[in-house]
């Protein structure tokens, strides 16, 4: 893949689109990012549906989706415009279909836009592993796309918009064939509709290449903006919906999306977001609000791009690689990512702070704390730091212990710290030879990196491990390793470091948390996780295990994967989603899905080991993989019975 995904990996730049309208709203080219988000009442109930989309307008939703599972409630589209219209709602109406023609049909006459899922709009998707031939294969892709084709005329004589939405994990059988539940599928599936809608001359079309695993999400969309740069090089190209779908709920669910979402638009792709939670999506729209303005805050301010190094950043932008390197003081090689709190500057009291540090230490349950760092401001914190690190080695409390001090400091620190690492600021490596091993941590504007890098190793030997400090750190991350490649460096470990901003709302500062940590650990960057100023040592230490949990490179707790629910849902997935949760929630390690109907459920739970599925009225189907091996459970048994059926399946443990 030679085109590019965006025009500079090195500076936050918005991927150029057209604009699409939909109804009064534009989406791509300079529009800010649109939040948008999704009904879950019956879509054949119009005053609830109304209503809710009255409150997720309310709440700053600027497009609301709506399912229409059949004709007939395609057709009550037209009375739920309506009544918006009644109520003075004017934001456009979004049709989701699934495996319906007719019913996008009817819809394309009733709302500014429909979605459609490539692979399940006429292809089939019955979890057949069936050989195609070439001719059968281009037979069938013919077949769909003639089957898709008036459905393009319509929404061409009716001014609408198309959203050309793949979903990792519903991908149709013949593509799964050939190409696998890949990225490479997702965007191979949406270009067959694309090349449709090209040929009708509709360009009125935005995508989305959605999946519950962020990695997935990430490559996916990557890819497909590659490819489309490839199809028209330097023309604005075609916006993109981004999601990460069946996130979850809470913290996971924030955390999930914020990695995935967060990634993208760091990328600067990304025209309308949308944050599916499994919980009353009108709580979606803050956290997706709090997402979008980190970036329509920069397109304000563009910032001119560092000089590119000679060395790729990465080995491969569209697939997960983690950046290998040596094996340093207990970081990098085959370690996982480790975990380290910040304690902030060193503790007035050493003796009070390592008993509390034991109390809280001896809370954290299942996880760990791997590693801590006491910042060191002024000489008189030296001796204090020295007299901490034997309380704590009075206590037991055997963790790595990072020291950072800036250059006027390094050298006395360096002398009571010959048993800990010392992390000094790289414009000054006084004390670098007394020390242990040494972190560089760089506190300089992106264009001046290179620089301050060549000018640091030209006074001293590399350190164990480096860092920065910079405003837009995803970004100065990738330039600092294609640096150190460029300069034989390649395999020192590097630390991502983040302090929550403390004027930020809580929810802002951890999906920052969340998005500054999972875009490098998605791309494969990073050896050490540092988090602080969440309220507490063990609230950091389990944030950044629920991060790395998010990006999918440590497994601390079940994973939950849980759709957000819609028109199609037959039962109350919040509370359903947590009684499950309230069963199963010690099994580490465990993927399991909960998800609202039989239609999308199994193929969009992915990868999970084991599946709820809603079948009907108060009745679940439980799945081991893709496999249905229940069916037709009273859904207050369910819980009990998913329980029996992971026991049987030997993956059950006890609680505690
Ligand atoms: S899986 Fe959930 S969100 Fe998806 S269509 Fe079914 S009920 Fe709706």
């Amino acid at each position: 893949m030679t085109a590019r995904y965006a025009a500079s990996p090195f500076v936050w730049r918005r991927r150029a689109t057209r604009e699409v309208r939909i109804g009064d709203v534009g989406v791509g080219a300079s529009n800010p990012i649109r939040i948008q988000s999704m009904t879950t009442t019956d879509t054949r109930d119009t005053a609830a549906t109304a209503l809710q989309a009255s409150l997720l307008v309310a709440a700053g939703c600027e497009i609301v989706r709506v399912t229409a599972p059949s004709i007939t409630d395609a057709e009550n589209l037209a009375a739920i415009r309506a009544e918006l219209l009644r109520r003075g709602v004017r934001a456009p109406l979004v049709a989701d279909i699934h495996f319906t023609p007719n019913a996008a049909m009817e819809a394309a006459l009733h709302v500014e836009k429909v979605r459609v899922n490539p692979g399940n709009y006429a292809d089939k998707k019955r979890f057949e592993q069936r050989e195609y031939g070439d001719a059968e294969y281009a037979a069938e892709v013919e077949r769909v796309q003639e089957r898709f084709r008036p459905l393009v005329r319509r929404l061409r004589q009716y001014g609408r918009v198309l959203r050309i939405g793949t979903n990792h994990g519903s991908l149709s059988d013949r593509i799964l064939n050939r190409f696998g539940d890949t990225p490479l599928g997702m965007v191979e599936s949406a270009l067959e509709f694309l090349d449709v809608c090209e040929d009708e001359g509709f360009f009125d079309v935005v995508f989305s290449m959605k999946a519950s695993n962020p990695q997935v999400a990430i490559y996916a969309y990557r890819l497909l903006a590659a490819r489309l740069e490839a199809r028209a090089p330097g023309r604005p190209s075609y916006p993109f919906h981004v999601g990460v779908t069946e996130a979850g709920d809470g913290v996971d669910g924030r955390v999930k999306s914020a990695i995935g979402i967060g990634a993208l638009l760091e990328d600067g792709i990304g025209d309308t977001i949308r944050v599916s939670l499994t919980e009353d999506p009108v709580k979606e729209i803050p956290v997706a609000r709090a997402l979008a303005a980190r970036y329509d805050a920069r397109s304000a301010l563009p910032l001119a791009a560092p000089a590119e190094p000679g060395a790729p950043w990465l080995a491969d932008p569209f697939a997960h690689r983690r950046r290998e390197t040596i094996e340093s003081f207990g970081l990098g090689a085959d370690h996982p990512v480790r975990v380290e709190a910040w304690l902030g500057p060193a503790p007035v009291d050493p003796e009070a702070a390592a008993a509390e540090l034991e109390r809280e230490l001896a809370g954290l349950g299942e996880v760990a704390c791997e590693g801590l760092l006491v910042d060191v401001v002024q000489a008189s914190d030296v001796p204090r730091v020295a007299a901490f690190a034997e309380a704590l080695a009075k206590r037991g409390i055997l963790v790595p212990l990072t020291v950072g001090a800036p250059a006027e400091l390094a050298e006395a620190v360096a002398r009571v710290a010959s048993q800990l690492v010392l992390r000094i600021d790289a414009a000054g490596q006084g004390g670098a030879a007394l020390a242990l091993a040494t972190e560089w941590s760089f506190r300089v504007p992106i264009q001046e990196l290179a620089a301050a890098l060549d000018a640091a190793l030209a006074r001293s030997q590399p350190p164990q491990r480096f860092s920065v400090e910079a405003a837009l750190p995803v970004h100065a991350l990738r330039l600092l390793v294609a640096l150190l490649a460029e300069r034989g460096l390649a395999r020192l470990p590097v630390a991502l470091r983040h302090r929550a901003d403390p004027f930020a709302e809580v929810e802002t500062a951890l999906l920052s948390a969340a998005t500054d940590l999972g875009a490098p650990l998605c791309d494969g960057i990073g050896d050490l996780v540092s988090l602080g100023g969440f309220g507490s040592l063990a609230r950091d230490v389990e944030l950044a295990y629920r991060i790395l949990q998010g990006a999918r490179l440590r497994t601390s707790w079940t994973e939950f994967i849980s759709c957000p629910s819609c028109g199609r849902t037959l039962f109350d997935l919040e509370e359903t989603t947590a009684r499950v949760k309230a069963v199963t929630s010690h099994l580490r390690g465990l993927k399991i899905a909960v998800m609202g109907c039989v239609v999308n459920g199994p193929g969009e739970m992915a990868d999970a080991d084991f599946g709820y599925v809603g079948s009907g009225v108060g009745k679940v189907d439980l799945y081991v993989g893709q496999e249905r091996v229940v069916r037709n459970v009273a859904t207050a048994a369910a819980p009990e019975r998913l329980v029996a059926l992971i026991r049987e399946r030997g993956r059950w443990v006890e609680p505690g």
